[in-house]
């Protein structure tokens, strides 16, 4: 089976595994696994930040993430499809008492006017108020889209000036990284607090991180063990991350190209394709799923219409040149 349904599907390689079975470990409880401080540190230092905190997952990291920058009562302002809106089960409402409001764009882009109109945050005892904005780089339910460094920048002035926080869920900012060479710590540069994530494209089994100030860490550093995530010899997981940084990093750019190359052959302009995810307009989606499977091309149906591929480090030039013909004589 060729396995496009996620690029969390990725299992971690031979090296991969050596390097954690070698990894040095300690309680990362007591701040005594080395591994992890050297993945914090780094991970940091790529996206130009004081500290990193090491989650489980990345839904963790942006739950701390955010409510680093938004009280109960408040609210942040995300575009309608973004991961912290729909994907993470109300965690934002259910554990921070946070609300949201947002702004549609079938590109997951960032749209200041639509912002500017939105944001509010003083209008007296009537309104919630607006304490953050949230950016998704690159955005899943768009496909992959890229968030221009420009447009980013722009919102990063215009929320200096109004006095409103921005978190970006990176969960693939190595993507939008090597699609665009933009350095990492230009796009960290734009958000007070990020989260990332190891487990995606860069195949590592768990972990991501938050990354911010060395006050926003140490805060979230407690709050994650509130929440239950403090994690002991977790140097093995870290080492994982470390390894897929060393070598899994560069080849992004292949999982691009393989992208292209299926999306062309399901009839999708590869030029509206920026990363390793492909969204497919299709009418009979849950039979297009059904076809491919029966060929040996694992799809996702995301939605009646819509289905969803997505290249990752488990799928070979090779396989992604097979799947690509499955693709063309069922599309
Ligand atoms: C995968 C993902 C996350 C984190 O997901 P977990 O499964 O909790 O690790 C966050 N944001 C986006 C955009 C994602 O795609």
């Amino acid at each position: 089976m060729i396995d496009l349904r996620s690029d969390t599907l990725t299992r971690p390689t031979e090296e991969m595994r050596r390097t954690m079975a070698r990894a040095e470990v300690g309680d990362d409880v007591y701040g005594e696994d080395p591994t992890v401080r050297r993945l914090e540190e780094r991970v940091a230092g790529l996206l130009g930040h004081e500290a990193a905190l090491f989650t489980p997952t990345g839904s963790m990291a942006n739950v701390l993430a955010v409510r680093s920058l938004v009280a109960p009562g408040q609210e942040v302002l995300c575009e309608a499809s973004a991961h912290i809106a729909r994907a993470e089960l109300g965690a934002h409402g259910a554990y921070s008492g946070i609300t949201m409001r947002t702004w549609i764009h079938p590109r997951g882009q960032v749209d200041l006017p639509v912002l500017e109109t939105l944001f509010a945050p003083d209008m007296g005892p009537f309104f919630v108020a607006t304490a953050a904005i949230s950016v998704e780089n690159t955005h899943n339910f768009a496909g992959g889209a890229v968030l221009p460094i420009e447009d980013l920048r722009d919102l990063r002035e215009f929320a200096t000036a109004v006095g409103a926080r921005v978190h970006m869920d990176g969960a693939r900012i190595w993507n939008a990284h090597v699609a665009t060479g933009v350095p990492l710590a230009e796009y960290g540069a734009v958000a007070d607090v990020m989260a990332v994530c190891l487990s995606k494209g860069l195949g590592a089994p768990v972990g991501s991180l938050l990354v911010g100030s060395a006050d926003a860490v140490a805060e979230a550093r407690i709050w994650r063990k509130r929440m239950g995530g403090g994690m002991r010899q977790v140097g093995i997981l870290a080492a994982a991350g470390l390894h897929a940084l060393d070598h899994h990093l560069e080849r992004l750019a292949d999982d691009h190209a393989h992208a292209r190359l299926l999306a062309e052959a399901c009839g999708v302009d590869p030029e509206t394709v920026d990363t390793n995810i492909v969204v497919v307009p299709r009418s009979d989606a849950a039979d297009f799923v059904a076809a491919a499977r029966e060929e040996g091309v694992l799809l996702a149906p995301v939605g009646p219409r819509t289905v969803r591929l997505v290249t990752h480090l488990d799928v070979t030039r090779d396989d992604a040149t097979k799947a690509a013909e499955v693709l063309a004589r069922l599309a």
